[in-house]
């Protein structure tokens, strides 16, 4: 998968991909991430992508002309599947989404900044409007950063053992069972005993069990 993130800061999204999960997948070439400065596209001398708004108010808008110059110039490259613009007023993100993402080649990921993006950039450019929450980020980077770590665990090889992300809470509508390591017993808290006992049929039991107690505890609203 490649994806291709369009930002006037890019510098505030790329720490996420330096470490961890997300470094090992571009390192085994499961992935690869390309930032692009907004700020490339500008054809002013002040490399300006921002303007006023028209009606007055405050709060500076992206301006459509660089966008559309960076996304014609990646939709020249090759196609994309998906053009994704972050935005408090998009689809919440959740595991569905992620799940059906990860299995796209091509995705571009717009980060707005300010008061956002000019709404042609949205009307003509963009297939897809993501938001992380019902909350406001000064910019896009963050958003696009939690978007991208929640579908790139999902890519086939990305997590060491293949399993762990189909254990992880959402997959089935369920949370995900307690997890416990040594030591067994710390000042007197102690692991349950069926997680000690080797038996791996009567321990998946017990996790489902759990899952669906935790589940109809924490989130009666996603158990079905
Ligand atoms: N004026 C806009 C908010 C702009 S915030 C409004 O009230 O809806 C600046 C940028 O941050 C947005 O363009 C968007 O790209 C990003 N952003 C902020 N909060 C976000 C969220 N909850 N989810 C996804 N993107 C968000």
């Amino acid at each position: 998968m490649r994806i291709d993130i369009i930002s006037v800061l890019p510098e505030l999204i790329k720490s996420p991909f330096d470490a961890s999960i997300l470094r090992r997948a571009i390192d085994k070439n499961l992935i690869e991430v390309f930032f692009h400065d907004l700020k490339d596209y500008s054809s002013s001398k002040r490399r300006q992508v921002d303007d006023y708004q028209f009606g007055g108010g405050s709060g500076m808008v992206l301006m459509i002309e660089p966008i559309k110059k960076c996304i014609d110039f990646l939709k020249s490259q090759r196609t994309y599947d998906e053009i994704i613009y972050m935005s408090p007023d998009g689809r919440m993100l959740d595991q569905k989404i992620s799940n059906k993402l990860s299995l796209k080649k091509n995705l571009i990921i717009l980060c707005g900044h300010y008061k956002g993006v000019d709404q042609r950039v949205r009307d003509s450019l963009i297939t897809m409007e993501i938001s992380i929450g019902d909350y406001v980020l000064s910019g896009g980077e963050l958003p696009a950063a939690v978007l991208c770590d929640s579908i790139i665990r999902l890519i086939p090889g990305v997590l060491g053992n293949e399993t762990s992300a189909l254990t992880d809470s959402f997959q089935d509508n369920l949370l995900a069972p307690p997890v416990y390591t040594r030591p067994s017993n710390f000042q007197d808290m102690i692991v349950p005993e069926i997680l000690l006992s080797g038996d791996q049929k009567k321990i998946e039991e017990w996790r489902e069990k759990k899952a669906i107690e935790r589940t109809k505890n924490l989130r009666p609203d996603i158990f079905d």
